[in-house]
């Protein structure tokens, strides 16, 4: 019987989890939200001890989540915000690893011989964690470029694919009706085997999604892992990550304009697309800090559009000075959001509060796309896809579909960058060889910092 007290803690936890959810919902309760969460997840961590369940191995577990929480708390100290996209997928994925694991040994405990119910349970903990392990790992090596960012089909992928996943069914109902360890082991294994397969084909700008994708595998496999552990709390947060990993991964699918599975299961499908990362050798016309400071400063409307490469510069508080320069020279500056500019939703949001950016001045894509018809000049630092017309008119590109910043209808563009290199989907983007459009290469802190000289000397 589990004391009133703890459940009186369970339930404090989920209120908490669920007031973290509500408190993440905004850049301004983000930081209050995350601590809350963590709160919850200490006190359930520590209500556990009073239950009885721990006591056989308590040392054990108190050595775990030291080691544990040094590594955690560690990585989370030394991560750059840009890498943060694959730390969320490795943590996502032990997260999936440890359910499986629990399941696993529950399973072992009872000998299988638990009712019906747990058994289910356990196979659905064991097959979506281990999905999401592996899955979660291959994610990680992408997005740490340990191995390619991009699809990856193996010759007859759509069928070997389809046959591990039948297995994985047939081996999850063959161990529902005759429980036996091999088949336990057997299940895992292909479970894992699928969650490879699952993700190689996934490439470039859709890996996060699939990050996201994952993270609700995972919350869903913790609230069956719940079930089987007879635990309410893990029942209550999994579901609350399951639920909120498939609406976010829903919105991003939504902002990146195409359907989940087209995300799935596009590269079986794909057809050839101009040869990513190759260099063109145009001509381009490109200008120097002073003459961007000459376009800027004699404007009267500029829209700033911040992207990726102004999270890799750290260019943000450098930013926010040009807009006050410009502000005080009368001219209208606002700064142009797209919703999956940077490597995560919210991530320019996030990145300019952080350099004290006015929330008014952060405009959304639907409000901010009439204006650049009337804008005298679009800047773009560190930004490529997100500008990118071929998502509006090339049917082959792996962005078409996408809604993007409509930068090209303004007056003239300014590219900060440091090369001609693709973005993160690794297409040509056309707009940088347009006449209107001007290049000023290099860091984006650096050029910023040399824009922002040469305009208070004008
Ligand atoms: P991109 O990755 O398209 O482009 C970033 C550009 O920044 C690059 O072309 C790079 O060019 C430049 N850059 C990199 N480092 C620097 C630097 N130090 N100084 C100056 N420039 C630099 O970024 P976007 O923000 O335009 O697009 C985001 C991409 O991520 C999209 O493809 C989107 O679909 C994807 N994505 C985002 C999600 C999200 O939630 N935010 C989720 C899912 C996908 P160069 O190397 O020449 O400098």
């Amino acid at each position: 019987m589990i004391p009133a007290w703890v459940q009186l803690a369970n339930l404090l936890a989920a209120v908490l989890f669920i007031l973290a959810l509500k408190g993440l919902s905004s850049p301004k309760s983000a930081r209050r939200g995350n601590m809350l969460g963590a709160i919850g997840a200490a006190l359930a961590t520590v209500v556990v001890f009073f239950t009885g369940v721990a006591a056989d191995h308590i040392l054990l577990i108190i050595a775990a989540i030291g080691i544990g929480g040094a590594i955690g708390a560690g990585a989370a100290r030394r991560v750059k915000m840009t890498q943060m996209p694959q730390m969320v997928a490795l943590y996502n994925g032990v997260g999936g690893g440890a359910a499986a694991l629990v399941a696993w040994v529950e399973y072992l405990e009872s000998n299988g011989s638990g009712s019906k119910l747990a058994l289910i349970a356990t196979v659905l903990t064991v097959v979506i964690g281990g999905v999401s392990f592996s899955g979660s790992i291959v994610t990680f090596l992408k997005l740490q470029e340990l191995i390619t960012g991009r699809p990856i089909v193996l010759p007859g992928g759509k069928y070997i694919t389809a046959l591990v996943a039948i297995s994985v069914v047939v081996l999850a109902v063959w161990l529902i009706a005759a429980p036996a360890t091999w088949l336990l082991i057997t299940l895992l294994l292909m479970s894992l085997i699928f969650g490879v397969l699952f993700v190689l084909p996934v490439g470039g700008a859709d890996v996060p999604i699939v990050i996201s994708l994952l993270n609700a595998f995972t919350g869903l496999s913790v609230a069956a892992s719940g079930y089987v552990l007879n635990n309410v709390l893990l029942i209550v947060a999994g579901t609350l990550v399951g639920a909120s990993g498939t609406l976010l991964t829903q919105m991003m699918a939504q902002a990146m304009g195409r359907p989940i599975t087209g995300t799935l299961f596009g590269a079986f499908n794909a057809k050839a697309t101009k040869a990513a990362g190759s260099v063109e050798d145009r001509p381009v016309r490109s200008g120097s800090p002073q003459d961007i400071a000459i376009m800027l400063g004699y404007a009267r409307k500029v829209i700033l559009v911040p992207g990726y490469g102004l999270a890799v510069a750290q260019a943000q508080s450098t930013l926010r000075e040009l807009a006050e320069l410009l502000a005080a020279r009368d001219i209208e500056v606002d700064y142009a959001i797209h919703p999956v500019a940077g490597r995560m939703p919210g991530h320019m949001n996030v990145l300019l509060a952080e350099a004290n950016v006015p929330y008014d001045q952060l405009k959304e894509m639907e409000e901010i796309n009439p204006e650049f018809s009337s804008a005298d000049v679009a800047l773009v630092v560190g930004a490529n896809d997100v500008v990118n017309p071929a998502a509006r008119a090339d049917k082959t590109a792996p962005i078409y579909g996408m809604p993007i910043l409509n930068v090209d209808n303004a007056a003239q563009v300014v590219f900060l960058k440091r090369s001609m290199r693709p973005g993160f989907a690794g297409i040509e983007n056309e707009l940088l060889f347009d006449p209107k459009t001007t290049m000023l290469f290099g860091d984006a802190k650096d050029s910023l910092t040399k824009v922002v000289a040469a305009l208070k000397a004008l």
